[in-house]
């Protein structure tokens, strides 16, 4: 059969096509409501776990709800999820008061410090002409660059800030190190112009979702214009593609689907671990390097309500630098994941809450602890760390995105590995098509967007474009 004529034996239809949309976060979610609105009828959504969103996960806690994933809105012109809500009134501008860098001898940085080392920082810009990593950029240029008056008066914790500006920089890049992390990470990421820490002011990002779906925003899971269409608690096993025909999707639990095209939107960490058993037969080698090359890092939050907020008056956020001794010290001992910590800061809307993070491998390890022997270093970090003192918390968690099966991480980077292999993000998206262009497989999710990746306007922008891109093809279908 000419290609010609097998796209006329494909009598489907935007009425009758069958799409299996595989991961209910909110690039499936944005994919699934824009070809309903397209006109599309058939839609299936299969989600491992057992609620909708993915990395947005909205959760009751104290007095309001918390972000256990996502959790500010990057920027505004340009920003899609800005775009959605700006006449809402929802979004909380961010506030710049009260960060201080305190020391592991309970030290706090004079104001001079604070700005000389802030200031280096928000200036630091990588150019698309550095060879190697970040890691090696940012240190060269932050012995030349930093107010040297800082360098002279104490080069102790010149060396000290740098260490904590570079994990800082791995918790918004997702990398363990920066020498891991390519120029790339920045170069290909655009920007959206203004408040780059939007916070949702009540229903946390939900509230995005819930606008997507047309669903309660008093209900995080409320699937609204999706209703019938998701089905959670199914795990995709296999996707068969072989042929050029339909496509089989298994369940975990041995269910036979069959489909015209298949939406993955698995994150970039759950490709990583089972593509070579989810895809039958296996994907093209372009794919396989771009799963290979790219890479989800770990990020962790630790939340902790108290019965009045324990940090004083003057105090938004902290960050912590180790002295030499003490990190010695810390390594040898059963707290050396501590050394993961990036700081703690309050929290939005909520104002009997400190929020903490961890990155890395230590944030890996920190998962495969006890709740209560995680809290328990976190009171000995306290105590180490800070003049006054932190209660025990009335309620405390941790998340622990990386050993979920249904995530393994947070969000991705551009590692230097990725620059080896000449792969990136354009190979991770474009989708698998048969020989007349229709598409079979397409790529969505964070990972896969070209200039906004690791975030959810990112994300979002995926799952409309694979929608768009099925919408472009049944386009006059329609009266075959
Ligand atoms: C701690 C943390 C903080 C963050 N902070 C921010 C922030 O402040 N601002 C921001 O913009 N972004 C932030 N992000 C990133 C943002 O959350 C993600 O970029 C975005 O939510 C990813 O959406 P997605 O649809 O691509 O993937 P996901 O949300 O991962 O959706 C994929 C879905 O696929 C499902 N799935 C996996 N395997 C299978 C299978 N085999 N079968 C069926 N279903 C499967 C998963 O359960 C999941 O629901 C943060 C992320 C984390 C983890």
């Amino acid at each position: 059969m000419s290609a010609c004529t097998e796209e006329i034996a494909f009598a489907k239809t935007k009425e009758t096509t069958r799409i299996a949309i595989i991961g209910a976060g909110v690039s499936g979610i944005a994919a699934a409501t824009r070809l309903l609105e397209h006109g599309f009828k058939n839609i299936t959504l299969f989600e491992a776990e057992d609620r909708i969103g993915g990395r947005i996960n909205t959760i009751p806690f104290a007095n309001n709800v918390i972000d256990l994933g996502a959790q500010w809105c990057h920027g505004e012109q340009g920003n899609v999820v800005f775009e959605k809500v700006k006449d809402l009134d929802v979004l909380d501008r961010s506030d710049e008061y009260g960060f201080h860098f305190v020391r592991s001898n309970k030290e706090v940085l004079s104001d001079d410090q604070t700005k000389a080392i802030k200031k280096f920082l928000q200036e630091y810009e990588i150019t698309s002409d550095c060879e190697g990593s970040v890691g090696d950029d940012l240190s060269q240029r932050y012995w030349k660059e930093v107010d040297q008056q800082l360098v002279a008066n104490d080069k102790t914790i010149a060396k000290e800030a740098l260490d904590c500006m570079k994990k800082h920089l791995c918790s918004e890049e997702a990398c363990d190190h920066l020498y891991e992390l390519s120029p790339r990470n920045f170069s290909n990421f655009d920007a959206t112009d203004g408040d780059q820490n939007l916070s949702w002011r009540q229903k946390g990002y939900w509230k995005f979702l819930s606008l997507l779906l047309n669903a309660s925003e008093d209900h995080p899971g409320d699937q609204g214009i999706l209703k019938g269409h998701v089905n959670l608690n199914k795990r995709i096993a296999e996707i068969n593609w072989a042929g050029d025909g339909e496509l089989t999707l298994r369940t975990w639990n041995g269910q036979i689907i069959a489909v015209d095209h298949v939406i993955c939107t698995v994150s970039l960490g759950v490709l990583r671990a089972k593509y070579q058993k989810l895809f039958v037969p296996a994907l093209p080698a372009a794919k396989v390097r771009s799963i290979e090359g790219l890479r989800l890092g770990t990020v962790n939050k630790f939340i902790l309500e108290f019965e009045e907020q324990p940090m004083p008056e003057h105090m938004r956020s902290f960050a912590c630098l180790w002295l030499e001794d003490d990190l010695k010290e810390l390594r040898g001992s059963k707290y050396f994941w501590l050394e993961g910590i990036v700081g703690f800061h309050r929290v939005a809307s909520q104002p009997l809450l400190m929020e903490g993070w961890i990155i890395g491998a230590h944030a890996r390890y920190m998962e495969t602890l006890r709740e209560k022997k995680v809290l328990e270093g976190l009171q000995w970090f306290f105590r180490k760390f800070l003049t006054f003192s932190v209660p025990h918390p009335k309620h405390f968690l941790r998340t622990q995105w990386y050993s979920n099966p249904n995530f393994r991480g947070s969000y991705s980077f551009y590692p230097t590995y990725a620059d080896e292999l000449r792969t990136g993000r354009t190979d991770l998206g474009s989708p698998l098509m048969n020989v007349s262009g229709r598409p079979r497989i397409q790529f969505a999710g964070e990972a896969t967007s070209p200039n906004h990746f690791a975030t959810v306007h990112g994300a979002t922008e995926t799952g409309w474009r694979e929608a768009d891109r099925l919408n472009e093809f049944y386009k006059g279908r329609a009266e075959n």
